[in-house]
C-alpha cells in the first residue's frame, strides 16, 4: 500500500520520538504520538463512512488534534477541506453544499448551526475543541494503528478554497503530488531540517499556514511552536528559542512597530519568511537595519502552492519575489496573445509544474478558462521578469485601472505615495467614470499622529507620475480593509467609493 502524501509527511515519523508540536498550554506532542493520533482519528472517519476521495470539511480551532485530523484524513484516503474560522453559518453552508462532504467537523461552540448544515446535506457531524469534543472522545477509544488507504500521486488530498479577495472563493483541487512536490522544493530551498523550530502563528485553514508551514516541517522533522494567533508578546518570547518564522507582511510591520523588538532577540533565528501579500520594500529594509536579517519573500497562491522564492544563499532583493522554484516553470505573457513579453515588461504570470492544481471544484468552465492548452495556469497576477528570471509582482490583473484607454498599475502610484512624509500605507484603485471608463482613487492611512497635507502629496505626484496616473480623489482611512491573511480588499474599496 502506498499513499503518496501520507507516507512522505506522516508515515516516516512512526518511530520519531522528537518533539513535533509545542502548544499554547505548554503541551508537547512528539511526531510518533501525532501519527498515532492521526490513526485513531482515521478510524473515526471510517466509522463516519468517509472513504477514498470523500471530503472532510473542517471549521475548527488551531489545535494539535485539528492537524491530526488533516493527517488522519489523508491516511484514510479522503480530501481535507479546512475553512476559515471567521466564516458565518451562511458562508459555511455555501461551501458545504458546494463540496458535499461526508463529514463536517466544527468547534463545540456554535455547533448547533453546523450540525443543521450537516443534517441538511446528509453528512455526519463531530466536534473538536480545546476541551475535547465528540471527535476527540471517539478517537480516544480507537486503535493507534490504522491500515493506510492506498492513494496515487494524482488523487485528491485537499480541497482548499481561495481567500476570496477578488470574489467568491473557489475550491482548488490539490493532489498528493501537488502538495508533496512543493513541500520538497521549499524544504530543500530554505534548508529546513530537524534542527529547526518554527514559530507558527498563521491560521491553519490557508495554504500558507497549512501546506507551506506544516508540510515542510513534517517533511524535515522540524519542531513547530503552534501559536493560536499572532500576538507581538508571544512572538517576542518565542524568538530567542526558535530558528524559523513564516508570516504575512503585517506580522513584520507589527513587530517593527514595537519598541521591545530588538536584534538580540533574533540571535538564534536562521530565517524569516514572508508571503501571501506584498511585503513593502521599506519593511524589508527596516527589518534588516534593525535585526541584520533579510526577510525572504516568496510568492504563491492556493491553486499552485508556492511559485517563486528569493534565494536562501543568493541575494534577497526587497520588492521582488525571487526565482521560479525548482520544477516550476514561470512565464510572463501578454494576456491577450499569450506571447511572452520582453524582460522588464509587464504581463500576466503563467505557471506549470507538479505544484499546479487539478482544477476548480465543480467549475469546469472556469477551470478551462484559466488553463492554456499547453498546461500553463493563468495566475491573474501581473509581473515583470528580469533578464536573469527574477520576478517582481506588479499587482493583480483585476486591480489594473484602465482610464482613458491607458493602463494604470496601482502599485506604481502606491510606491510614490508611500514615500511621502506622514503616509503609512496606501491602496490605489479605480472607480467607474462616465468619460474615462475608470478614475483613480487613493486611500491613505497616515502614520500615527501625523497629518498629511494633500497639496504636498499632489506636488510629489505631479513630479513623479504622468498626469493620467494622478489620483482624482484622496480618501483618508483609519486602516485599509484586509482579510485574515492581511490582503488588502480592493473590491471592498471599489464598492465603498464607487
Ligand atoms: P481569490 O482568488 O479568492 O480572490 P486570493 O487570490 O487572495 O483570493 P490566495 O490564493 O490566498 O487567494 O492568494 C493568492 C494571491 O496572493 C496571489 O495570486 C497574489 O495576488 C497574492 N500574493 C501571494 N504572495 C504574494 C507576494 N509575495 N507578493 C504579492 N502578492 C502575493
Ligand atoms: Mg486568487
Amino acid at each position: 500500500m502506498t499513499n503518496t502524501l501520507y507516507d512522505a509527511l506522516f508515515g516516516i515519523h512512526e518511530e520519531n520520538h522528537n518533539t513535533f508540536l509545542i502548544c499554547d498550554d505548554g503541551t508537547e506532542v512528539s511526531f510518533a504520538k501525532f501519527v498515532e493520533r492521526a490513526a485513531q482519528i482515521a478510524h473515526v472517519l471510517v466509522d463516519c463512512e468517509v472513504g477514498p476521495g470523500d471530503r472532510v470539511l473542517v471549521q475548527a480551532q488551531k489545535l494539535a488534534d485539528t492537524l491530526a485530523l488533516y493527517a488522519g484524513t489523508v491516511q484514510a484516503g479522503a480530501a481535507y477541506l479546512p475553512l476559515n474560522t471567521a466564516y458565518t453559518t451562511s458562508e459555511v453552508s455555501y461551501f458545504a453544499e458546494d463540496a458535499a462532504p461526508k463529514l463536517i467537523v466544527g468547534d463545540a461552540e456554535g455547533s448547533g448551526d453546523l450540525a443543521s448544515i450537516a443534517e441538511g446535506i446528509g453528512a455526519k457531524f463531530l466536534t473538536l475543541s480545546q476541551s475535547g469534543g465528540s471527535l476527540s472522545s471517539a478517537a480516544d477509544t480507537k486503535s493507534r494503528y490504522f491500515e493506510t488507504v492506498h492513494r496515487n500521486p494524482d488523487d485528491l488530498a485537499g480541497l482548499l478554497y481561495t481567500s476570496g479577495t477578488t470574489g467568491r472563493s473557489k475550491g482548488a483541487m490539490m493532489s498528493h503530488k501537488n502538495l508533496l512536490s512543493n513541500a520538497q522544493a521549499l524544504t530543500d530551498l530554505w534548508q529546513i531540517t530537524s534542527d529547526d523550530r518554527l514559530i507558527h502563528s498563521l491560521p491553519i485553514f490557508h495554504t500558507h499556514g497549512l501546506f507551506v508551514a506544516m508540510n515542510t516541517s513534517l517533511l524535515a522533522g522540524a519542531a513547530v511552536r503552534l501559536i493560536e494567533s499572532f500576538s507581538v508578546d508571544e512572538i517576542l518570547s518565542e524568538l530567542p528559542k526558535s530558528t524559523l518564522m513564516m508570516g504575512v507582511p503585517t506580522f513584520y510591520t507589527r513587530l517593527l512597530n514595537d519598541d521591545r523588538f530588538k536584534s538580540d532577540l533574533t540571535q538564534s533565528m536562521r530565517l524569516f519568511i514572508s508571503g501571501s501579500a506584498p511585503l513593502l520594500a521599506e519593511t524589508h529594509l527596516e527589518f534588516e537595519e534593525k535585526t541584520g536579517h533579510r526577510i525572504l519573500e516568496r510568492y504563491g497562491m492556493t491553486e499552485t502552492n508556492m511559485i517563486t522564492s528569493n534565494p536562501y544563499d543568493g541575494e534577497r532583493i526587497a520588492g521582488t519575489v525571487g526565482y521560479a522554484l525548482p520544477g516550476v516553470e514561470v512565464k510572463v505573457v501578454n494576456a491577450e496573445t499569450a506571447v511572452a513579453v520582453g524582460s522588464g515588461e509587464i504581463g500576466v504570470i503563467e505557471v506549470r509544474g507538479d505544484n499546479v492544481f487539478h482544477g476548480y471544484w465543480n467549475m469546469p468552465e472556469k477551470t478551462a478558462e484559466e488553463f492554456r492548452d499547453d498546461g500553463f495556469f493563468i495566475t491573474g497576477d501581473l509581473a515583470m521578469l528580469g533578464s536573469d528570471g527574477r520576478v517582481t509582482i506588479v499587482g493583480r490583473a483585476k486591480d489594473l485601472i484602465i482610464s482613458g484607454g491607458y493602463n494604470i498599475y496601482p502599485k506604481e502610484i502606491e510606491d510614490v505615495l508611500n514615500n511621502c512624509d506622514g503616509i503609512l500605507e496606501t491602496a490605489v484603485f479605480g472607480i467607474p467614470h462616465p468619460d474615462f471608463g475608470e478614475s483613480v482613487v487613493a486611500a491613505i492611512v497616515t502614520e500615527s499622529g501625523a497629518t498629511v497635507d494633500e497639496s504636498v502629496v499632489e506636488k510629489v505626484v505631479a513630479r513623479d507620475l504622468a498626469r493620467f496616473k494622478h489620483p482624482r480623489r484622496y480618501v483618508t482611512l483609519e486602516e485599509l480593509p484586509r482579510n485574515t491573511m492581511g490582503k488588502v480588499q480592493k473590491n471592498v474599496l471599489r464598492e465603498t467609493f464607487s
